[in-house]
């Protein structure tokens, strides 16, 4: 069907100034569906990318957010996963080949073609739009039920911010309960990956780079040990304390200090993207067996595995529910890191249409 008009909010330029904007959808096929957009979450990814820092080619007018919770208000005749009026979520990919064998072993994540939900182009060769947006069109394989025990607006942080803490930490330490992890920047990915973590039954340090959260993280969020990083005497006293690090930093900092925190075979996990290249000295690897890797955000399946299982533990997000009139402030705000942990915007209460 012909793409319907869709009021939005665009960034028209690397200011990253958001204002409001009109477009069409996509044209859908048969296993497309439209959404009625109802709450995004705010990413840091999202400001790194309104303001053209993550990819060189960025393409404006741009309508951000990934973290999308809509409501299904048209159907293609071969969609079978979702019905009308049926609440879904879209995350950090809308497409990927379908047929590699990384699309085939719920890894599509990694797929050389996957394609994001904007700042990138779909298959039909149209810039890809996100959630900041009245509508949204997305292919049924990259949806995700959104559990009826959860809020909409509770689960738009679980779908990219979430699932980036939960899905290495599935990969990487599996059902070892025994485990004493690291999570760095108490932020979106943070909070989601202190709860996770918890859940999964870990022992858990916050390591944060002042110590403005230490009582929160300590009783809202239940951690066990918060660490100062700049403290070089608590960093000293915590060396060889960690089985793994869930680095979410979102600028520029030398691991060195961090790796120490490792115990021997620990693994370092980066999912925080700073622009600058990283400093490692290669002695506390060497001697360690030390391990650094990366992940990005998780599979469909690891979403879906997500939402259930937060669903079934009755666990919550910490979010701040504002209007689209606050998106530029709320950026502000992230960039300056006050936010208490995400910013949920509630698209549908804003009057876009
Ligand atoms: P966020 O909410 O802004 O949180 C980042 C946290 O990092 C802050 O709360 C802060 O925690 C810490 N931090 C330390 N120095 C900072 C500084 N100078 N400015 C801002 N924060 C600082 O960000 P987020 O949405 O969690 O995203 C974090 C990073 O992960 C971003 O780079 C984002 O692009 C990336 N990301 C990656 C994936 C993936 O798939 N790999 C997915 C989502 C996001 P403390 O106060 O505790 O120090
Ligand atoms: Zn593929």
């Amino acid at each position: 069907m012909v793409g319907r008009k869709a009021n939005a909010w665009a960034a028209r330029d690397s200011t990253g100034h958001l204002s409001q904007y009109s477009f069409h959808l996509r044209d859908t096929s048969s296993e497309d569906m439209v959404l009625r957009v109802l709450y995004c979450g705010i990413d840091h990814t999202d400001l790194h990318q309104i303001r053209g820092e993550l990819i060189s080619n960025t393409k404006y007018p741009m309508i951000p957010v990934h973290e999308v919770v809509g409501e299904v208000i048209e159907l293609g005749s071969d969609v079978k996963k979702f019905s009308l009026g049926d609440i879904v979520g879209v995350g950090g990919i809308v497409g990927s080949c379908g047929e590699c064998s990384l699309c085939k072993s719920n890894l599509e994540q990694y797929c050389s073609q996957r394609i994001l939900p904007y700042n990138d182009i779909y298959k039909d060769g149209t810039p890809t739009q996100g959630g900041f947006s009245s509508n949204m069109v997305v292919h049924q394989r990259f949806a995700v039920k959104i559990p009826e025990k959860l809020a909409p607006e509770q689960a738009a942080p679980l779908l990219c911010a979430g699932v980036t803490a939960y899905s290495p930490l599935k990969q990487w330490m599996g059902s070892n309960k025994n485990v004493q992890g690291g999570i760095m920047g108490l932020g979106g990915v943070g909070h989601l990956g202190v709860k996770i973590a918890k859940a999964m039954g870990h022992h858990v340090t916050v390591i944060s780079s002042s110590n403005k959260k230490r009582k929160e993280a300590m009783e809202d969020l239940n951690a066990d040990v918060f660490l100062v990083s700049t403290d070089e005497d608590e960093m000293r006293k915590a060396a060889n304390s960690l089985d793994y690090i869930l680095d979410t930093v979102p600028v520029f900092h030398p691991l060195q200090s961090y790796l120490s925190l490792l115990k021997t075979q620990g693994k370092f996990i980066l999912v925080g993207a700073p622009q600058q290249p990283l400093e490692i000295q290669a002695g506390v690897m060497i001697a360690g067996n030390k391990t650094v890797t990366g992940s990005f955000i998780g599979s469909m399946k690891d979403v879906q595995e997500l939402l259930d299982f937060w669903a079934g533990k009755g666990m919550t997000t910490m979010i701040e529910v504002v209007k689209m009139s606050y998106v530029n402030k709320a950026f502000e705000r992230m960039e300056k890191n006050d936010v208490r942990y995400r910013f949920v915007l509630d698209v549908a209460g804003s009057n876009l249409e």
